[in-house]
């Protein structure tokens, strides 16, 4: 049995999405900025698109700037608002768990002189609007806050952010890379200024995102060299990704309630049975608020990337907390904020489910799970001196 729980990674493109793009990706290929037939084609069916994703989160279709995905779109947003200050330093404020886009975007920007300030999460993998406020400088020009996390999937409180910021005069971008197929989202009334999006993490197409950027907001280009997206983002259009990415979108939102509630219910089947069958095992983060499709469980005293291959070699499809990819062992950084103990963090590994999951695939998953921790758990001195069964030598 092959079993895919890796939706949080990347999805599968829908068929109908994949429908609606073949014409692009064959027969109507002409270039969307040319001003021939081939290219005025194109450039009609951008537009309609750009209206279609703009009318799903609220926002008028001059607000959509079409990017390479989620990770363009962050450091934009940022070193965009950054750099629109034409030399002035000013103060940023994000959290520690955002994801690597938008926390190495972050990086850069204190090596250029920015300052930032990192809001700590509480240990169910929440900040509060009050810890942002309490956050805020006289020279704050950015809040920048994920709707929801990639590794725990909570949901954070960005509505009432949203509002503080409005309040204080100061934008505000959120990350809403993981959130866009289950939280309903409306720009104006949550009060958010900038948003990240990647069709990928719908059912949609790779390589292909947008920025939603509110009308009248001063933000500085990232990818220069056309005059592309209203010469705000370089760069030959996209069409066939950019129509995949609106039909996906419409898919996902019309669709929202009913997936939302079809796979919460298998999510929380399969966590209530690995928590209560698999000893020495806890969820990260919070069981309420968190996206409908997310798992995260850590297994005590063995390596996440041990069961991760283990599961692996039975033909399942998981991700594992750590950073190993990046040639470093430490936990990953969400983990680690929920104040997690070290050998708990180590072992966390994230489910998630997407529209396919079937009851089956998870029974199959928890079984080789039991089998895979016992095995592992056996070769565990840590486990051994722990549970009183050995000693290390
Ligand atoms: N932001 C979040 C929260 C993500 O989960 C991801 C991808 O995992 C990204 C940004 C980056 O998006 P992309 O893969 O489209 O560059």
């Amino acid at each position: 049995m092959k079993v895919y729980l890796d939706n949080a990674a990347t999805t599968k493109l829908a068929p109908q999405v994949l429908e609606a793009m073949m014409p692009y990706l064959t027969d109507i290929y002409g270039n969307a900025s040319s001003i021939h037939a081939f290219g005025r084609v194109t450039a009609g069916v951008v537009a309609e698109a750009r209206a279609t994703i703009a009318k799903l989160i609220g926002a008028d279709a001059d607000e959509i700037y079409f990017t390479s995905g989620g990770t363009e779109s962050d450091n934009w947003a940022t070193k965009g608002v950054a750099f629109a200050q034409k030399g002035k330093k000013g103060h940023i404020i994000t959290t520690e768990i955002e994801h690597p886009a938008l926390l190495q975007a972050m990086h850069w920007l204190e090596g250029q002189g920015f300052s930032v300030s990192y809001a700590k999460i509480n240990k169910e993998g929440f900040v509060t609007a009050e810890q942002i406020n309490g956050l805020i400088r006289e020279d704050t020009i950015l809040i920048s806050v994920m709707l929801a996390n990639n590794e725990i999937g909570t949901i954070q409180p960005i509505a009432e952010i949203g509002k503080i910021a409005k309040e204080e005069g100061i934008l505000f971008h959120t990350d809403a890379v993981q959130a866009m197929s289950s939280i309903p989202i409306n720009v104006k009334e949550q009060n958010i200024d900038l948003l990240s999006m990647s069709a990928h993490k719908f059912n949609g197409p790779k390589g292909i995102g947008a920025l939603y950027i509110k009308r009248g907001i001063k933000l500085d280009s990232l990818v220069i060299g056309g005059h592309q997206e209203r010469s705000k983002r370089g760069g030959t259009t996209n069409t066939a990704g950019i129509v995949g990415m609106a039909k996906a979108l419409e898919l996902a939102i019309a669709n929202m309630e009913e997936n939302n509630a079809k796979i919460s219910g298998l999510r929380d089947y399969f966590i209530d049975r690995v928590l209560k069958e698999v000893p020495y095992t806890t969820l990260n983060g919070s069981r309420e608020n968190r996206l409908p499709f997310n798992a995260n469980i850590s297994f005590d005293y063995i390596e996440g990337e041990s069961i991760l291959m283990s599961l692996d070699l039975a033909g399942i499809a998981v991700s594992s907390g750590s950073a190993c990819s990046s040639g470093s062992l430490e936990p990953s950084h969400v983990i680690l904020a929920l104040q997690t103990p070290i050998e708990q963090a180590h072992g966390s590994i994230r489910f998630t489910l997407g529209h396919d999951t079937t009851k089956e695939e998870l029974d199959y998953t928890i079984e080789k799970l039991k089998e895979s921790v016992e095995k592992l758990r056996a070769w565990s001195p840590l486990f051994n001196v722990k549970s009183g069964k050995g000693y290390y030598v």
